[in-house]
Formats: structure tokens, sequence, C-alpha cells
């Protein structure tokens, strides 16, 4: 992967090193991508990723229940696909065994828990600066791979620091079996929250799932076909107003009405509305059954928590034993990347998909698109081709020199 070099380290400042190729901030899927074909188009780079393993979101802070959400066809990365054995939504298990195959494929060594603190371009030198606790990283390229995900949502809920049972993240939840017999809150209802919620119910815990807002419930598939690739399939012929009214036709003809059970559906249709702010439509894995059969009970907005429990916006009260957060991620980038207006405050860039893959100065994203794997794979394809026409430059400029 990228060579660099050292230089002396002295009391006051970092020991710096020069990178030969780009540097990729992250050892997820998105910096995995953008690395093997950066390698496909002979230009070498350097990961820098705060954990000791690849794909950490996935290894570290998921469930174990957790299936990709979308069909294989639509996650896999670019230049090696998922074995053909691997079944239509692979288990975490399997995702993460064929990341680290890819990663051996393309010999991708990340260089392990280097969490950048700041990083900048400096204009006199033209080259980024990228500090970790350990180093000075100098190159001329950055790729922020960092994901929409990388740092958990935690809400300030009032009362919740005298709560007395165990209140945690579901970055920090792998199964319902500790929680077996217990009264269990969760707090949001995206896909997070309905998986949790589902896994709760199979290890004989009593889960109370809130829900806010409004939410939009799809099947995950519709007559055999992933739901997903329906999407898909029609957008290419007709306008997303019209593919959102044919999705939620669909989904009222095989769910029922989602309204009567609590979850009220937004205004927007589903595909319009993750277009407009990035929030997913649920697809339902089994929870909406047991919603429906009693076995999770829907909650309307906690007021406040209590010592014991909850006290709710519609005047109910509640006890429970522990109460887990399924609250989202969000993005880190405007806490470490500095001197650029590229990203908004919510670390996201701020030019609309399909432009925001690159930046100034030689600064790229990848994986920021809202669109999942299918988004980091356009993403990697588009800034390996534009870094390789600079690099053939560059190189032979160095050669001249
Ligand atoms: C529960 C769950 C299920 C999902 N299911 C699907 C699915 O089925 N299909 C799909 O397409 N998408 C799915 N997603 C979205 C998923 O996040 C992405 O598809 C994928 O993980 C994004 O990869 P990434 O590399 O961009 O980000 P991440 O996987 O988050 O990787 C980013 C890496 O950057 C590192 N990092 C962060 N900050 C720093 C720093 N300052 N310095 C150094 N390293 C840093 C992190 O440690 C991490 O390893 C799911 C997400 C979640 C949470």
């Amino acid at each position: 992967m990228g060579s660099y070099k050292e230089e002396e380290k002295t009391d006051q400042q970092p020991k710096w090193l020069w990178v030969n190729g780009p540097i990729i901030v992250g050892a997820g899927p998105s910096g995995l991508a953008v690395s093997a074909c950066l390698k496909e188009n002979g230009v070498p780079s350097l990961i820098l990723e705060r954990s000791d393993c690849i794909a950490s979101l996935w290894q570290q802070k998921t469930y174990d229940r957790l299936k990709l959400h979308l069909p294989k066809q639509f996650c896999q990365l670019p230049l090696f696909g998922f074995p053909e054995n691997f079944p239509k939504y692979p288990s975490k298990k399997l995702f993460i065994s064929y990341l680290e195959d890819y990663a051996k494929h393309f010999g991708i060594v990340p260089k392990f828990k280097q969490s950048v603190k700041v990083a900048e371009f400096d204009h006199v030198s033209g080259f980024w600066k990228v500090e970790t606790q350990d180093f000075l990283y100098l190159s001329k390229w950055l790729i922020v791979a960092t994901g929409e995900n990388a740092e958990p949502v935690i809400p300030e809920i009032q009362g919740i620091d005298k709560f007395k049972g165990a209140v945690l993240h579901t970055s920090v939840y792998k199964s319902g079996t500790e929680f077996n017999n217990q009264r269990v809150l969760v707090i949001g209802c995206g896909n997070s929250g309905m998986e949790v919620s589902l896994d709760l119910c199979r290890h004989n815990a009593i889960p109370h799932m809130v829900v806010r807002n409004s939410v939009h419930i799809l099947p995950r598939e519709m007559l055999g076909i992933s739901t997903f690739s329906i999407a898909m399939a029609l957008l290419k012929w007709l306008p997303i107003r019209v593919v959102d009214k044919l999705l939620l036709l669909v989904a009222n003809l095989t769910l029922g009405s989602t309204d009567k059970l609590g979850l009220r559906r937004p205004k927007t249709g589903p595909l319009e509305l993750k277009n407009a702010t990035g929030k997913t439509p649920v697809l339902d894995v089994g929870a909406l059954s047991q919603i429906r059969n009693g076995k999770i009970q829907i909650m309307h907005g906690v007021k406040e928590i209590t010592k014991i429990g909850a006290k709710f916006i519609d005047g109910k009260e509640g006890e429970y034993d522990s109460i887990i957060l399924a609250t989202g991620y969000k993005s880190n980038v405007p806490s470490w990347l500095k001197g650029t207006d590229f990203f908004t405050e919510q670390g996201m860039p701020k030019t609309p998909f399909p432009n925001g893959w690159k930046g100034e100065n030689g600064l790229y994203t990848v994986g920021f698109t809202r669109r999942g794997l299918l988004g980091t794979a356009n993403d990697a394809k588009k800034i390996a081709r534009d870094i390789s026409d600079q690099w053939r430059k560059y190189k032979g400029f160095c050669k001249n020199f």
C-alpha cells in the first residue's frame, strides 16, 4: 500500500510522515473500496483507521441478528463481488468475512489505532496535514471515508440520569439474551429500533417502542422481489412521486394500515423523503406482526424518564428495567476536518448528490451520498479515475524534477 517516509520527532511536534499517494481516513467499506479502485489504477494509498480492525461499525457496533437490509447485488464493493453462494441478504458475519477477503485480495493493510484529530490543507506547501495522536501525515490528497454513522446520537432526555436501570445505545446492543423477562423501553423506531424490539421479543423480553415522529414502513419484499429492486427499476421510467404512490399502494395492501397501529406515515412519500432528508424507510423483517399481536407495544413520545421508568406525552406511565436508545448515528467530520466549508454542520457534503464526492485542493469524500453501499461503489470509482489522472502527471513531474 502507500509508502511513507519518516522524519525525526522533536519534543514539541509529532513525528511527520510523507505519504506517497492519497490518505484515506476510515477503513470501513468506503475506505476499502476507494483504496482498491486506486490500486487498480496504479495509485498507492494509506488508510488511517481509529479502531483496531477494518469495518469497525460492522464488527463492533452492530447487533448479532443483523443482516444486510438490501439485497446483496446492491451492497457489493467494486471489482470483487460477493461469493456466489452468499444468500440474498448476507448476515453481518458473512458481510464481515467478505470485507476481510476484499482487503486481502487487494493487499490493503490500513494503519490501525490512528485516530485523526485534525486535517487541514496547507496552502503554502500544497499538502494536506493529517494529524493523529502519533503522527503528522502529509499528502497531496485527502479522502474522507469516516462514514455517515461515525458516532452514536445520544439525545438529551429529561431525567435520564436518574434512571436506575441500564441505558445503552444500539451501537453496544448485541442480543436480547441479557434482557430475558425484562421490560425494555426502546427509544426510536427506525430500522434499528424495529429490529432490536423484534430481537427482544425473541428473547422473551417485553419491549415498548417509542415512536415520536411519523415513519414509513415498507415490506422488505413485494411478491418475492426486494422492494428496493422494484423501486430502482421503476425510477428508471417513472417520476419519484409516482413510484412512491405505487410503493405505498402495495405496502398498504400487504401490510395493512400502519397508522392504525400507531405508526403514522409521513405526508411525503418514502423515496422523496429519503432524498430530501436522508430518512430511510423501515424495511419490515417481522417487527410489524409483533406490534400487531401486542408483543411490541407502541408508546408516543417520552416526556420524562424517572428513577424506575418513563412518563409519556399522552399521560401514560410505565416501569422499565432497561432503556435502549435506537436514536441513530451521525457523521463526525466537522470535529476533525478544518479550514474548508465543503461540509455542513452535520458533517455531510454541502454539494448535493451526485456531485458531493469532490472538493477543492485534492479533497474527496466517499460514502456520504445517503445511498448506502451502492453510493460508496460509485464514489470510489469516480475518485480513483480522478486521482489517477493527477497521479500520472504528478509522477511525471517528480521524475523530471
Ligand atoms: C445497523 C446498520 C445496518 C446497515 N445496513 C446496510 C445495508 O444493508 N446496506 C447498505 O448499503 N448500507 C447499510 N448500512 C449503512 C452502512 O453504514 C454503510 O453501508 C457502510 O457501513 C458505510 O461504510 P463507510 O465505510 O462509509 O462507513 P463506516 O462503515 O462507518 O466506516 C467508517 C470508518 O471510519 C473510522 N473513523 C471514523 N472517524 C475516524 C477518525 N477520526 N479517524 C480515523 N478513523 C475514523 C471508523 O472507525 C470506521 O471504521 C447500515 C448501517 C447500520 C448502522
